[in-house]
């Protein structure tokens, strides 16, 4: 029995985990188990899969908790301070789906205190990928991406030699603004982003992949995660959602991973690594699905992925700059303070200035947390300048 704690269980990836350890029962014991405010659906999964610790991020909801589970022996905390402690417990797997920089610290120390770190939360690789990993060196944990297309390529480079990758093909579904015309993006609502044709995700990954933003971000986590120059990774739109991935070698080979847009998949392989178990997952079959199409993606209507490329070139904590911009314009969007096209011009913003103030090098989360208020500001200043002129 593997000890395994979950970080955001009360969210679609989390959710997706609770099911598939359900199914699993004889092979995790579960140690901690968190959520952010929905404590009705984190005393559900405590009573199902009896963890020893149950962590609420907002302490307000502690009282709240603590009553819901009272006839129940867990030890029951609240705050940010109790998630990091619950991350400090050591377990054999470390299931990190907080969604945001939220989650980025206590990744941090997941990365200290697991033997597997299964990484849904790819903010820790965009926003702090050098000390992340250094630290997963220093531990001897062992990162296993859960986001698919990163899954993916994790599966295709398995047993191969990164410097004979010629390529990497992230794939991307192209959201459900696809096929809109960029002046119909004027006006389109935040429920209208949230509408993804293919995958049932959170409400805040659905809108950013409808920008393209999610792409942007994942293109930073390939580099950060594998090591591999940003000129070598390559961005396909691929409506199908079937093939998640795929790495192009010297030779010309290319290996893609391919499965039902489902992350019980990834999230399945990355708990149970280095092993693969039987998943309730749909089989494809390729006689019903006849024919998969590629698209070249249209930079004019998404600038996401120039911008995720001027990050990666711009180094130091640009990442950090990127995800805190784009943090802070999804949250105008989504309370309706600026328009989709808005949050473009805002993470440009916002990278210009970190341009003017860069920092090389970093070496602890202080100066990752120091960069995200700082961008914060940047994006909420050159708000509030817009909106007054
Ligand atoms: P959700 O919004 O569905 O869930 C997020 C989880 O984080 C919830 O448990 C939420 O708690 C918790 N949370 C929110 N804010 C905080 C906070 N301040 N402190 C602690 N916990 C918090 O997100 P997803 O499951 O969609 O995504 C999670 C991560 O996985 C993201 O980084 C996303 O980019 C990545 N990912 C998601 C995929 C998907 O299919 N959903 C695919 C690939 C990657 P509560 O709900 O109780 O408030």
């Amino acid at each position: 029995m593997k000890d395994i704690s979950i970080f955001g269980s009360t969210g679609s990836i989390g959710s997706n985990a609770v099911k598939l350890i359900l199914n699993q029962k004889d092979d995790f014991n579960v140690v901690a188990l968190t959520g952010g405010k929905n404590i009705t659906k984190l005393a559900e999964q405590a009573i199902l899969l009896k963890p020893k610790y149950v962590v609420i991020a907002d302490h307000k909801l502690l009282p709240d908790l603590i009553d819901l589970l009272k006839d129940y022996e867990f030890i029951i905390s609240g705050g940010k301070e109790a998630l990091l402690q619950a991350a400090s417990i050591p377990v054999a797997v470390a299931l990190q789906a907080i969604v945001g920089f939220a989650g980025v610290e206590c990744s941090i120390v997941s990365a200290k205190c697991s033997k597997i770190l299964a990484l849904a939360n790819k903010e820790s690789l965009v926003c702090a990928g050098s000390l992340l990993k250094q630290i997963c060196i220093d531990n001897n944990t062992t990162l296993i991406p859960v986001d698919s297309e990163h899954s993916a390529i994790f599966q295709c480079l398995s047993g191969e030699n990164i410097n004979t990758v010629d390529r990497i093909i992230l794939t991307g579904s192209g959201g459900p603004f696809l096929n809109t015309n960029l002046s119909d993006l004027l006006d389109v609502t935040p429920e209208q982003a949230a509408n993804h044709p293919n995958w049932n995700m959170g409400k805040r990954i659905s809108i950013d992949s409808a920008s393209m933003f999610n792409k942007a971000m994942e293109l930073i986590e390939t580099y950060e995660l594998f090591d591999i120059s940003a000129g070598k990774i390559e961005v396909l739109v691929h409506p199908e959602s079937i093939i998640h991935s795929m790495v192009g070698f010297i030779d010309g080979a290319i290996i893609a991973q391919l499965g039902p847009a489902d992350m019980a998949g990834a999230i399945g392989f990355a708990i149970n690594y280095p092993n693969r178990e039987k998943l309730a997952i749909e089989r494809l079959d390729f006689v019903k699905l006849k024919r998969l199409n590629f698209i070249e993606i249209d930079h004019n209507k998404f600038p996401a992925i120039n911008l995720a490329i001027d990050a990666i070139e711009l180094g130091g904590l640009a990442g950090t700059a990127f995800n805190a911009a784009k943090e802070q314009t999804l949250d105008l969007f989504i309370e309706g303070k600026i328009k989709f096209l808005d949050m473009f011009k805002f993470v440009e913003i916002a990278l210009v200035e970190y341009k003017n103030n860069k920092t090389d090098h970093y070496s602890n989360i202080e100066q990752v947390i120091c960069q995200d208020q700082h961008t914060r500001n940047v994006v909420y200043k050159a708000f509030e300048s817009l909106t007054h002129d």
